[in-house]
């Protein structure tokens, strides 16, 4: 059984480090990977070596060899012809938006995993990349907003005078916002968030923030967890309640994601005008359609005074970290359908993990959210 993984082209992450290495090997599994894969985190080829990685420079063939194929982001049509019948590839597939590499994925017979579908439940948690990487994604967007900021975020009193705390209001309290709300207090911003969820209140008083409560009526929850799409009405509703938290705020990060569809735009250009120039905006649905106004991914925009910053990668300023942990969650999915005893890979469609997550198998859609009207 062959674990292969090879260089990203346009992210800083690897799917494997070494520490996993050693722990697919014991499993019974051998991994050859594509030379200088973590070039860009600083992990040399000389440490997957010592950790029993066989390291080789042709990436086609890697490819054809591969049982296994571990990615960070999905593999393109000319990789997927590359693989052999029946081999696994396991990455952020993107599969909503993804038909044409579906239908490639279906004709070569390949069993494709989609880590945004892994199942946000107990059982699954040590496999959930979604949770892992929008951790990171929500500490580095503070760290990203306070580096454009023209002030600090603590308060300070110094001989020369009080410094008053920065103002930093978070839109969207799932992984990411939770986590900028609590990067954001540790580094003693005075925070304010909202959520269309009711239950995250608690949530984000815990972290010492304020909850903005807006009435939208009702909004409630789909299984899971996800919030539901608001209504035309209840945007515009959420949009006027939010406009003097904006405004007031020299820091805004929004987070806000529907699963499986456009992120919603719930901050236009005119809700801006009032914000004190030199304040910042991180837009961090940017993958997801953004939202806000104008965002454009891994570009500055400047509006009189207000700058709008939307990274496409939000995880590539912590890159290293977000590639152990994504290496971690793809080792447990790995060693979750594979039958130590025989050392191959068993896929049980029984199993509510690997049902959920895997898009395709054996030349069918097996997912139940991407089943036909389900989307
Ligand atoms: P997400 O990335 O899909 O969305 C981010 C946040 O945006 C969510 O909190 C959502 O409610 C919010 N949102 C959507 N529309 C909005 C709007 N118009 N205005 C403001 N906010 C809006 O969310 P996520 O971080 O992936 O988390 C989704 C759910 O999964 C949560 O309920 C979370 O607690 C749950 N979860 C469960 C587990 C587990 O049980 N193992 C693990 C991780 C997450």
């Amino acid at each position: 059984m062959l674990l292969v993984s090879i260089k990203e082209e346009d992210d800083k992450r690897a799917a494997i480090v070494p520490k996993f290495v050693e722990k697919f090997k014991s499993l019974g599994i051998d991994v050859e990977i594509e030379k200088n894969i973590a070039e860009k985190i600083n992990i040399s080829d000389e440490e997957y070596i010592k950790a029993g990685a066989l390291i080789n420079k042709d990436k086609n063939d890697l490819l054809k060899k591969a049982d296994i194929l571990l990615k960070v982001t999905k593999p393109s049509i000319k990789e997927i012809k590359l693989l052999k019948k029946d081999a696994i590839t396991i990455s952020f597939l993107d599969p909503f938006f993804e038909e044409d590499l579906i239908e490639e994925l279906l004709t070569h017979n390949i069993t494709a995993f989609s880590m945004q579908l892994i199942p946000r439940t107990t059982i699954a948690q040590k496999m959930d990349a979604l949770s892992s990487q929008a951790n990171l994604a929500g500490y580095a967007s503070i760290i990203t907003g306070a580096k454009h900021l023209n002030r600090i975020l603590p308060m300070m009193t110094t001989p020369a005078g009080t410094i008053s705390p920065a103002k930093v209001f978070v839109i969207g309290a799932g992984v990411a916002g939770l986590q900028a709300i609590a990067t954001a207090r540790r580094l003693g911003a005075k925070v304010e968030a909202f959520d269309t969820r009711p239950i995250v209140e608690e949530q984000i008083k815990s972290l010492g923030a304020k909850f903005l409560k807006i009435d939208l009526g009702k909004t409630e929850e789909e299984k899971g967890g996800y919030a539901k799409e608001l209504t035309k009405e209840q945007l515009e509703l959420q949009k006027k309640a939010m406009i003097k938290a904006i405004s007031s705020s020299d820091m805004v990060i929004t987070t806000a994601q529907i699963f499986g569809k456009k992120a919603p735009l719930i901050i236009s250009k005119d809700m801006i005008k009032d914000m004190t120039k030199g304040s910042v905006i991180i837009d961090m649905a940017i993958t997801s359609g953004g939202n806000v106004e104008g965002s454009k991914a891994d570009e500055i925009i400047d509006i009189n005074g207000i700058k709008i910053i939307a990274p496409k990668n939000p995880t590539d300023d912590v890159a290293k970290d977000a590639s152990f942990v994504y290496s971690s969650n793809l080792y447990s999915l790995v060693e979750h359908f594979f039958d130590k005893e025989n050392k191959k890979t068993k896929i049980n469609l029984e199993d509510e993990i690997l049902k959920s997550s895997i898009v395709t198998y054996q030349g069918k859609i097996i997912s139940p959210v991407l089943q036909k009207g389900k989307i």
